[in-house]
């Protein structure tokens, strides 16, 4: 029973590795944003069992539901888009979008087109959303 929950555990991601290359990674790691792990071989974890406590906490959007469909062609890698819901109490509110592909396809830009009309999103350092919501963050946070 434990191989199979161990199993389940693994393959959740599936093939996508996007958090491992396109993210910034604090201790002990120190890995900037736009660079391979150096423990990303061959495209999978060489040290999983043993990753950091902050890689088996990490969940993107994709991966904890809700927001998005959980479906594969969302997930980071098939869709070319890395949603990320930040730790800073201040952006608690707010869903970053990092690249994964350059280019933006038709698909990905419907979704953020759904995902503009509820909820607040930073792309490429523009804040995305209902006017509303805009506004009350720029209200509540443009004073410091
Ligand atoms: S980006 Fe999300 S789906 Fe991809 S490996 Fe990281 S947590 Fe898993
Ligand atoms: S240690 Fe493994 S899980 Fe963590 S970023 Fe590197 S390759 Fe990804």
């Amino acid at each position: 029973m434990s191989s199979k929950y161990a199993l389940k555990l693994i393959t959740k991601c599936g093939d996508c590795t996007a958090c491992c290359t396109h993210l910034t990674i604090g201790e002990p790691l120190n890995k900037p944003a736009g660079i391979d792990c150096p423990n990303l071989i061959n495209n999978q974890c060489s040290i999983y069992k043993d990753r950091p406590q902050c890689c088996k906490d990490f969940e993107c959007v994709w991966f904890r539901g809700g927001v998005l469909d959980r479906s594969e062609a969302y997930r980071p890698d098939n869709l070319g888009l890395l949603f990320v819901e930040s730790n800073k109490p201040m952006f608690k509110d707010v869903i970053g979008v990092v690249r994964v592909h350059k280019t933006i396809s038709p698909k990905a830009r419907r979704l953020l087109w759904s995902l503009e009309k509820k909820h607040l999103f930073i792309l490429d350092d523009v804040l995305y959303g209902p006017q509303e919501l805009i506004d009350k963050w720029k209200e509540m946070y443009s004073h410091g």
